[in-house]
């Protein structure tokens, strides 16, 4: 069916600053959505990008674009969650919580009131806590909340790798699991150049002691550091990231994305949202994909879960 009169694909993002702006624009750019709807505490600002957006539509796809309240959320397929407090220099993800799941509690709470049952998306931080916070809140089947989680660590993994080796970032498969942030660890163990296992690819014995290895990773966890300091925040990277997760949902693609998802019991961790790669289609995650970690990469797991399960019962 040609674009634009196909099944309504209606987007819903909440928070419309530099992270919810950057993925309206991704999408836009990718003809992903065919409505689009614009909310924010700051109507005006909600309203401008709508503005913004819609004036570049005969260089792009067909879309309808406006701004909007809650009500827009009875009938959408996804609701995109980017609102609330971003991080300071030197504050950590975790220094959000507290801000950040007041508001959320208010947020979902209003959507769910519309009559919402389509798939909520979150992006804001601390994402691991708040993407509980909204399963909570929302009562939805555990599937259809699904956290940005790793995803955007995991391209820059697979982006600083691509760099390193010298080969397109699309044929290096590998995956930073765990918390959204400080505890998250790189799967060293399943890193793999166009099939071939980085240990026999880079001719390496003990691939995570590498100093250049050791170098990437610490410049994937701390990205975000590096480039408030610079910026002041982050948000294109994760703009596309949040365009590629729509893409899976909303075409039903199967793909296996580093998501943050309830887990119960995969990974020998419980009750406990955190980054994990799944499979994702048109009803959220279809289902976790459990690598066989080595003690170290399981060791570190279980405790970056620990940090995220002792905080999150906090705030719920
Ligand atoms: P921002 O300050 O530019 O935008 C936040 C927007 O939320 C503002 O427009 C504000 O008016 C709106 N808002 C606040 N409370 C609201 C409410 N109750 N209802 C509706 N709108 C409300 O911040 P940003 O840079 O866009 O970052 C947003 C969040 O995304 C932060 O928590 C940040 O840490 C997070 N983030 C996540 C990732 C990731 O990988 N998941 C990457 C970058 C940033």
């Amino acid at each position: 069916m040609p674009i634009g009169i196909s099944k309504s694909r209606k987007v819903v993002v909440v928070g419309t600053g530099f992270v919810g702006s950057s993925y309206a624009y991704s999408l836009v750019n990718q003809g992903i959505a065919n409505e689009l709807v614009l909310v924010d505490l700051n109507k005006e600002k909600a309203e401008g990008e709508a503005r913004d957006l819609n004036h570049g539509m005969p260089f792009g796809f067909p879309m309808r674009i406006r701004s909007g309240g809650y009500e827009e959320c009875s009938d959408a397929d996804l609701v995109v969650i980017t609102a609330g407090a971003n991080q300071a220099p030197g504050e950590t993800r975790l220094d959000l919580v507290s801000k950040n799941a007041k508001i959320f509690k208010t947020i979902v709470t209003s959507i769910m009131e519309t009559g919402f049952q389509g798939i909520f998306v979150v992006a804001t931080n601390p994402v691991d806590i708040l993407s509980h916070v909204t399963l909570s809140v929302s009562g939805l089947p555990k599937e259809r909340v699904i956290g940005s989680g790793t995803i955007l660590d995991t391209a820059r993994f697979r982006y600083l790798l691509s760099e390193h080796f010298q080969v397109d970032s699309r044929n290096v498969h590998a995956y930073i699991i765990g918390e959204h942030g400080d505890s998250e660890l790189a799967v060293w163990s399943h890193v793999q150049i166009g099939g071939v296992p980085l240990k026999r690819y880079a001719k390496l014995d003990n691939v995570e002691e590498n100093k250049d290895m050791q170098l990437i990773f610490e410049n994937v966890r701390d990205a975000a550091y590096h480039i408030i300091e610079r910026k002041g925040a982050t948000y294109y990277g994760i703009g596309m990231g949040l365009a590629r997760l729509t893409k899976a949902i909303l075409d039903n693609e199967n793909s296996i994305i580093t998501v943050s998802t309830l887990l119960e019991g995969e990974y020998g961790l419980d009750n406990v949202f955190l980054g994990v790669p799944a499979v994702v289609n048109q009803y959220g995650v279809r289902e976790i994909l459990e690598l066989e970690l080595n003690p170290q990469e399981q060791a570190k797991l279980e405790k970056s879960g620990k940090i995220l399960k002792e905080l999150t019962e906090k705030v719920l």
